[in-house]
């Protein structure tokens, strides 16, 4: 799957909805997302620029269009799905250096290219399609190597078994009255001149597309006409697997690779879901008081595990985003923003910056009984609320925001992960160095939180340096909150509720990572429910 014309186009929740269309007729799949930037992870890079870091269970930091494929199918993403210029480059140097090449010179092609099919290659015989994203856009130098790779693999694996399909875009021209096609002429013209010929096109627009144009795009781009297919804007993503199907994708991908006979798709799991999405009985508004505010893919898993609860609930979700930074010192503020608001969350986050309001909110929820909802830094938020306003510990902080004197949140320099120590130093590198993946917890049995999951084990995702620090936990615990989770040595606080709150809950984890529209996380369908009982209050 490549993208043309222009980058944002989609091309993730295209590949994550054709592969519900092939599991759909029955066959196994998995997506992979192949990225032409140089950072060896998604890790270090700013969610202001990029959107979220998706958290895979064995602990890798990838690209946000890995939670689109795990949402769609249902297959957890893993290390092995997500691979970067820097990481395929890293590797071959580090290859260079053991002197695996028997003294080659070392160059893009073959040794790159060979290290790109390898990590397609991978993949053969663990499902029965495996769907390539290559990030960026056609006549990005950067991409170069990649479309190198996917043409010599295609050539290597022959016709019936490798096919390209380019997303590109139909801009509306206002004062012609016209969708243009040039564009994607133009695209597909690249897209030859690295020697691939895609085998279907889909096209993006934001209007219907009249046949005259997509026979004109077939002609001119050397297809036939059911394979140009249209892409249109959609109002729930979870439309889309309908909508290219409607449209003939996943019949000309059968088509494409001579499958002759598969079975018709079963999409009524994705009706159902759409369903609810398009007929919602109510409405409930969730403030999100954060940071990252102004570019929402940064909260890309959240927005939609907070979805899946209101589908859950039959209620649309509102999100309304609330910029913390801008509570510091302003005590009237909060009450305007949050006035409102039939639940509040405060999501993971790094760094000083709006931490303040971030804490005047979770005061302002537990104060006035709106349900809580504190994900990793907002767990932390709540435990560090509770330590000042009611435990009397008010120069309660994280080290992370500075030195303080009643560190109740502080750096983690070991921990046990399986049967082994790891251990980080303070001045360590910053990438790949956190708390990562998937680690287990115990739940007390009859808590708030286990009676939710209706079991006293979870296994969640962390990313994460600093923990709630245990030699506070009896103080903070009598004021009356309970740290039902815990790891299983019983060292680090994974969980914090409160006893005298309709919904007041803080996890260390994040559960919005696992959560699927066909398999809504129970976190966010019990914090929905809550919102909806809190709506019928006010
Ligand atoms: N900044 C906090 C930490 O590193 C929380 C991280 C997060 O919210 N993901 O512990």
């Amino acid at each position: 799957m490549t993208g043309g014309v222009v980058s944002s186009l989609g091309k993730g929740l295209a590949s994550a909805a054709l592969g519900s269309l092939l599991q759909a007729r029955g066959y196994s799949v998995r997506i992979c997302k192949l990225d032409p930037y140089l950072n060896v992870d998604p890790g270090t890079m700013s969610p202001f620029q990029h959107g979220e870091v998706y958290v895979t269970d064995d602990g890798a930091e990838t690209d946000l269009d890995l939670g689109h494929y795990e949402r769609f199918t249902g297959r957890p993403a893993t290390q092995k799905d997500n691979v970067t210029t820097g990481r395929i480059y890293l590797s071959v140097l580090q290859k260079e250096r053991r002197g695996d090449y028997l003294g080659a010179t070392i160059q893009v092609i073959p040794h790159i290219t060979n290290e790109i099919k390898d990590f397609i290659r991978e993949k053969d015989g663990t499902a029965d399609f495996v769907i390539c994203e290559i990030g960026g856009t056609i006549g990005d130098i950067e991409g170069l190597p990649f479309l190198e790779a996917i043409r010599q693999f295609g050539n290597e694996v022959g016709r019936n078994r490798a096919l390209f399909i380019h997303m590109t875009l139909l801009p509306y021209i206002p004062t012609a009255g016209e969708l243009k096609t040039k564009p994607t002429q133009h695209s597909v013209k690249e897209l030859m001149s690295a020697g691939i010929r895609p085998n279907i096109l889909l096209c993006r627009a934001d209007r219907e597309i009249e046949r005259e144009e997509l026979d004109k795009i077939a002609l001119f781009c050397n297809l036939d006409e059911k394979r140009v297919i249209p892409a249109l804007d959609a109002s729930s993503i979870y439309e889309v697997p309908l909508t290219y199907h409607a449209e003939g994708l996943d019949e000309q991908v059968m088509n494409a690779f001579d499958i002759k006979e598969s079975k018709t798709p079963d999409l009524s799991k994705w009706q159902e879901i759409v369903r609810r999405v398009k007929d919602p009985e109510g409405e409930v508004t969730v403030a999100i008081v954060g940071k990252y505010t102004n570019l929402t893919d940064s909260y890309k898993s959240l927005n939609e595990a907070l979805t899946h609860g209101g589908i859950a609930n039959n209620v649309k979700v509102r999100l309304q985003f609330v910029d913390a930074s801008e509570f510091d010192g302003h005590e009237d503020d909060i009450v305007n923003a949050l006035k409102d608001a039939h639940a509040i969350l405060v999501p993971g986050g790094f760094g000083a910056r709006g931490t303040e309001g971030k804490i005047k909110a979770v005061q302002y929820a537990r104060e006035h009984n709106i349900p809580y909802f504190g994900i990793c830094l907002g767990m932390q938020m709540a435990v560090i609320e509770a330590a000042r306003n009611l435990c009397g510990l008010t120069s309660a902080s994280s080290t992370e925001f500075g030195e303080c004197d009643v560190p109740v949140v502080g750096l983690m320099t070991e921990w046990v992960k399986g049967n082994e120590m790891q251990q980080r130093g303070e001045g360590a590198d910053l990438g790949g160095t956190m708390r990562l993946g998937a680690y287990p917890a115990s739940l007390k049995a009859g808590s708030k939180i286990a009676e939710i999951y209706n079991a006293t084990e979870l296994s969640e995702r962390h990313r994460h340096r600093y923990e709630v620090n245990i030699n506070y936990k009896d103080q903070i615990e009598s004021e009356g909150f309970k740290f039902a989770g815990m790891s299983p040595d019983g060292k680090l606080p994974e969980t914090f509720e409160s006893d005298n709150h309709p919904w007041f809950i803080g996890v260390q984890f994040h559960p919005e990572l696992k959560s699927k529209p066909f398999d809504p996380h129970p976190l966010f369908v019990s914090f929905i429910k809550a919102a909806v009982k809190q709506s019928r209050l006010v």
